[in-house]
């Protein structure tokens, strides 16, 4: 089991196979994209085998496959498929924009891959193409109803942007809620490869919640795990439910249960701070087990507390960095 030097035990693997993507949201990054890894810079598919192997053998029981799109990448398919065989490893998800997925949803079903995490900002055509800059709304929609018929379990993530997609929050929650779907509003965070820098967000939890509140006052409050980011509601009527993440206010620290390993294989302890190894690296240069695993024994050990503390060991901005290469 790993246990970091605050107590908390790390079961829950994000890891991103690639850092390019289809679309250009324009809170992940800016219009003509970011400096993208080249292919070799990239851990490989067997790398990317070895790499989940040895962290389900240290007791990670949950891994979250992301990106960059994750299905841009040719091989993805074949990585599943392994990870469908890890003995330990109980729940493998992936987080996606939905626009490549189609061939593949009878094979992730077919392997028992059920957890579809969907970033959907916009239920209007035209907002969609605003923020992700590309015409694919339509190929999303399909998509995302496919896998709601096809019974996966589907969340999808909204993050609420001031002055693009808040007139979209409440049809977003009219559509679905004939719909087995958690809908997820997330805060925004200034990961977007140096765009737009802030310091405070007009859309916070609080005004997230009141806002839905005034529109549904009778919204329940949900048990939640301890580890979970969002806290969830549901709404009498819906069948789904609804969730905030304070991904900006950073609630939840106390309570982290994830490691990132970015599509370069760097090793992040914490969204908000520095890598703290590389584990491509260290692959390439001496590949056994042992050494990687007391590598990764060693800077959980070393964790930061909180994201506000992690967020120090930057000297300049944490977020020149954009999402699409750390993986959400
Ligand atoms: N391409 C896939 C997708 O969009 O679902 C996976 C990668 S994406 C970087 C992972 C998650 O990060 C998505 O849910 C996305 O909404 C979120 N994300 C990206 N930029 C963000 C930002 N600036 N603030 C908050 N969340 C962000
Ligand atoms: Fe691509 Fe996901 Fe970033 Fe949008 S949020 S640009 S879909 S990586």
């Amino acid at each position: 089991m790993l246990i970091d030097n605050h107590n908390r035990k790390i079961n829950y693997l994000r890891l991103a196979v690639t850092d390019r993507c289809n679309l250009r949201c324009n809170y992940c990054m800016p219009a003509e994209g970011i400096n993208f890894a080249k292919k070799e810079q990239l851990l490989s598919t067997e790398e990317l085998k070895n790499v989940a192997q040895i962290l389900v053998g240290m007791g990670i029981d949950k891994i979250r496959l992301t990106g960059g799109e994750p299905f841009v990448r040719k091989d993805l398919m074949e990585l599943m498929r392994h990870l469908s065989t890890l003995r330990g490893l109980n729940d493998i998800s992936v987080t996606t924009n939905a626009t490549l997925i189609g061939p593949h949803i009878d094979e992730l079903k077919a392997l028992g891959i059920k957890n579809v995490n969907v970033s959907l900002d916009a239920i209007e055509k035209t907002t969609f193409k605003k923020i992700t800059r590309r015409d694919n709304y339509e190929m999303v929609m399909e998509n995302l109803m496919r896998l709601v018929a096809e019974d996966f379990n589907v969340r999808i993530n909204f993050i609420v942007l001031d002055g693009q997609n808040e007139q979209d929050i409440l049809p977003m929650l009219e559509t679905m809620k004939h719909h087995p779907v958690s809908v997820r509003f997330l805060e925004e965070m200034p990961f977007n490869g140096g765009s737009r820098s802030f310091a405070s967000i007009k859309w916070d939890y609080k005004s997230i919640l009141e806002y839905i509140g005034n529109q549904y006052p009778t919204y329940q409050k949900l048990e939640a795990p301890k580890t979970s980011t969002s806290i969830n509601y549901k709404i009498e009527g819906h069948q789904g439910t609804f969730g905030i993440i304070p991904s900006f206010s950073r609630t939840f620290c106390g309570s982290c249960n994830r490691l990132r390993i970015t599509a370069k294989g760097d090793v992040i302890t914490c969204l908000y701070g520095r890598p703290k190894m590389n584990i491509r690296d260290l692959i390439r240069k001496d590949n056994s087990s042992e050494t990687i695993k007391t590598a990764i024994t060693e800077v959980l050990g070393k964790r930061a507390k909180t994201g506000f503390e992690a967020q120090k060991e930057h000297e300049n901005s944490v977020f020149d960095n954009s999402m699409t290469s750390i993986g959400g």
